[in-house]
């Protein structure tokens, strides 16, 4: 954290902060407080993704100030939050160095400067650390609740496995800096469409489970939302009600992508012990013990056997070592 500190203090030239695509809390929440920062810190600073802001996140402030991905133009640096390598923006980006911020394991390293903790429950975690090391006073209300955002919303609202005392800490202090938690639930959690619920309601009618009910799926097909008139981004948090059944220690869901109806954008989620990160790597992916996605091609059916088999072989796998 000391070097990725020393590195932007003395650096004067242009600074692009960017993050994955289908952005969430944490991602978006780590871009807008290290804007804001080293805003305040007159460094020459622009934040920019792929995809468009989810509205869940629009009441936060300097949003309308992110940028579209690709942009024509080379950075002197560019700063990647909560991924695991450039390849996750999902457009290029173009700068002399590169540097990360990041709590996903097996990443991409672009320097001495780059700061990942894969224990860290959240990017906005160790974005809060190195903000507050480096100078605590310019953490003002504004970067305050876009720090909360992500840890909110990548701890599962505090109930995740990785959840220490330390962390408590850290909300107690976005909370005394002006984060206020109640307003940003409602915000995040308590702002959603009738759409969104007609969506929900097609997407759990494909709920099925597998494996004597150890293994839950659902699909979300592109008509859902031309039928619904929703969004890809209205998804979100949908897979939580099939990893939420009794019983079930691993659940998918399947999103067909709106633009490409060729692919599938996999969010997979576990409970406890049954580890999804290797699951979503046999499949190209990535991610976290209990949080991971991957995107495969191919036809509905063929890509449910192909994630379906993966997951029976790890639970294979799992039951042997501890029988
Ligand atoms: P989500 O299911 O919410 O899109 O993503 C859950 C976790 O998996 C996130 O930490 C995210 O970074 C990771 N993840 C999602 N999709 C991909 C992917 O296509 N490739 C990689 N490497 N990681 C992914
Ligand atoms: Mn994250």
């Amino acid at each position: 954290m000391e070097k990725t500190i020393e590195k932007l203090k003395n650096f004067d030239g242009s600074i692009l902060i960017f993050t994955h695509e289908n952005p969430d809390g944490d991602g978006i929440g780590s871009m807008l407080a290290l804007y804001k920062f080293l805003k305040k810190k007159n460094k020459d600073v622009e934040m920019a993704m792929k995809d468009e802001v989810p509205y869940i996140y629009n009441f936060l402030k300097n949003i309308d100030k992110i940028k579209k991905l690709p942009i024509d133009k080379t950075y002197d640096l560019a700063i990647l939050v909560d991924a695991a390598g450039v390849f996750r923006a999902g457009a290029e980006v173009k700068a002399k160095e590169f540097m990360r911020i990041d709590h996903h394991r097996n990443g991409e390293r672009y320097g001495e400067w780059d700061y990942i903790d894969i224990s860290a429950p959240s990017t906005t975690t160790l974005v809060t650390k190195l903000l507050r090391k480096w100078d605590e006073e310019l953490i003002d209300k504004d970067i305050a609740e876009s720090l909360y955002v992500g840890l909110l919303t990548d701890t599962g609202s505090f109930r995740h496995s990785n959840i220490t005392p330390e962390i408590f800490d850290l909300a107690k202090f976005l909370v005394e800096k002006g984060a206020n938690p109640s307003y940003i639930s409602q915000q995040v959690f308590e702002r959603n469409k009738p759409e969104t619920l007609k969506l929900l309601n097609k997407v759990l009618s494909t709920l099925q489970l597998h494996n004597n009910g150890k293994v839950a799926s659902l699909i979300v097909k592109k008509d859902f939302f031309d039928e619904t008139g929703t969004k890809e981004e209205d998804t979100e948090g949908f897979v939580n009600y099939a990893r939420g059944l009794d019983g079930v220690d691993v659940a998918f869901i399947m999103i067909q992508k709106p633009n490409n109806p060729d692919t599938w954008r996999v969010s997979l989620r576990s409970k406890g012990d049954f580890n999804v990160e290797k699951v979503a790597k046999e499949l190209g992916g990535g991610g976290h013990k209990n949080a991971s996605g991957c995107r495969i091609k191919g036809e509905e059916k063929e890509v449910k056997e192909k994630i379906l088999n993966v997951i029976t072989k790890n639970l294979n796998i799992n039951s042997c070592s501890t029988n």
